[in-house]
């Protein structure tokens, strides 16, 4: 299995590199085998990658915005064309099941670049009257915008990233995570592929270090992060010194909450899906599962049957429906969650363990019994493992729920139609869900509030985080002078 790119960097139209940079095995965590190598950036091809990317912006901000989407909606064509090619390679790169590969993530890029495409030539800005005077408003891209990534979603994330930052004007260089650096380098080209300039769309590899280059680099407008809380604390701190934009889309540890008149069925479903997709690395999992005292043992009886149906295997075949976790490092912090919620007490109901001798995966587990205080219950796992917790009454769960610094998401089930609309009126959370869970779908924005983040992603919401308001004054004269 072999998924070596042309080179590691997509600099100023074209693949880039420089073997001087730290070399980054890129590795199937499905068996360890090394799929590609890459090497950091270094000094030389940041500086290159920045330059190419503020030359190019002027003229393509300069261009009406239809003409910006018709190359971004190309852009998705071209995805759309590929998403078999394009799920395998993201499959090796992350280990998820390609049955997720094929649907969630090349795809959703597409629907970011139509999305913003389309998007695009509708925005316009507000006449002011002021008597015989008036003034007006311009949106304008903020520059050079630079996007760093995670390892769960890499083209999902880039191109989130990417499609508004380029539909509104703004060009970008991106950092995907050094654990997953190959999809970006497939966006960079089908971009160009698509017609898009030179310059604007630029992928630089590495770790930290490289991200933090770019976030404290003068060229640059505005950042965009899609990583761990202690990360953007790191990132936000570096973006305050020159006053830059942020994005920051952080990690959580979302409340589910299933209410003793929930759909059974439905409840458990989104449980599952709210834990065990992507082998659970996913931001906005509700991975507290409050279950309210009545339904709790008929709900863990059947969660328990059908987690112990779930396919583990080899993420490329059809049949999988979970994969390794992303990396060893990753399989063994999860499994030292695991550890933890034992020796504090709660419940093993299912998994528990590592899943065989090659590879990174761990059993699909879930954990009954577990008390609010407890490191599983307060800690993000990023792992396939559910922490299920009891409640009484609805005000209880409200402020169990809230009782976190995150605020990412939160899911409520319920029959119970003003129920389920207090508890999202009440829910600490960017976004909630309703007899659902984890749906994202471009049109509705995604962000989070307190530690889990700042701005939002997609949906009219994202306009406000790539471009920034011009006020513009029209004295129609005489100047009115007191002197
Ligand atoms: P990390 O925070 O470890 O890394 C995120 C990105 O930031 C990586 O590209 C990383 O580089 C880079 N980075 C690390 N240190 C710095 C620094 N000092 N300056 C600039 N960049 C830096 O997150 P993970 O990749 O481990 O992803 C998992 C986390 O992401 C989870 O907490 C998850 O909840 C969150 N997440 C949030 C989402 C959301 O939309 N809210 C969606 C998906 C994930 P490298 O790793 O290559 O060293």
């Amino acid at each position: 299995m072999q998924a070596q790119p042309e080179a590691s960097h997509y600099i100023d139209g074209a693949p880039a590199e420089d073997t001087a940079g730290e070399r980054i095995e890129v590795i199937h965590p499905a068996n360890g085998e090394v799929i590609a190598v890459v090497h950091a950036a270094t000094p030389a091809l940041i500086d290159r990658a920045l330059d190419a990317a503020s030359r190019a912006q002027a003229d393509w901000a300069a261009l009406r915005p239809v003409e910006r989407g018709r190359i971004l909606a190309r852009a998705a064509a071209l995805i759309r064309e590929r998403n078999h090619e394009l799920s395998v390679l993201e499959t090796l790169d992350t280990g998820k099941p390609i049955q997720e590969t094929l649907v969630a993530d090349a795809a959703s890029g597409a629907d970011a670049l139509e999305y913003f495409a389309g998007f695009a030539p509708t925005v316009a800005g507000q006449t002011i009257p002021q008597g015989r005077d008036f003034a007006y408003t311009l949106r304008e891209p903020h520059g050079v915008c630079a996007g760093i990534g995670a390892w769960n979603y890499p083209m999902q994330i880039a191109c989130w990233k990417a499609a508004p930052a380029l539909a509104f004007g703004n060009a970008m260089v991106f950092k995907p995570s050094d654990l997953t650096p190959l999809s970006a380098l497939k966006l960079a080209g089908i971009l160009t592929e698509a017609g898009l300039p030179a310059g604007l769309f630029n992928v630089l590899q590495g770790a930290g270090t490289v991200g933090a280059a770019l976030a404290t680099d003068a060229r640059v407008a505005k950042l965009s992060l899609t990583g761990s809380v202690p990360t953007g604390q790191k990132v936000y701190a570096a973006a305050a010194q020159g006053i830059r934009a942020v994005t920051m889309e952080l990690g959580g540890k979302s409340p589910l909450i299933v209410f003793d008149d929930a759909d059974l069925e439905d409840a458990v479903s989104g449980a599952i899906l709210g834990n065990f997709y992507s082998a659970g690395q996913v931001c906005s999992n509700g991975t507290r599962v409050f279950v309210q005292r009545p339904l709790r043992d008929a709900f863990l009886a059947r969660l328990a049957e059908r987690t112990r149906a779930i396919r583990l295997g080899d993420p490329l075949d059809p049949e999988t429906q979970m994969g390794p976790l992303a990396s060893a490092a990753q399989m063994e912090k999860v499994l030292r969650h695991i550890e933890a919620a034992r020796a504090e007490g709660a419940r093993l109901v299912t998994g528990g363990a590592r899943h065989g001798t090659t590879g990174c995966f761990v059993e699909p587990t879930i954990f009954a019994d577990v008390t609010d205080d407890m490191e599983i219950a307060r800690e993000e796992v990023f792992g396939p493992v559910m922490a299920v917790l009891d409640f009484d009454s609805e005000d209880e769960v409200l402020a169990r729920a809230n009782a976190t610094p995150y605020g990412l998401s939160a899911g409520v089930f319920t029959r119970d139609l003003t129920r389920a609309h207090r508890m999202a009126a009440g829910l600490q959370a960017g976004t909630c869900w309703i007899n659902a869970y984890n749906l994202t779908p471009l049109e509705m924005p995604f962000g989070g509030v307190k530690m889990s983040g700042v701005g939002r992603e997609n949906g009219h919401a994202a306009l406000e985080h790539y471009t920034r308001i011009k006020s513009v004054y029209v004295g129609m004269g005489p100047v009115d002078a007191p002197y």
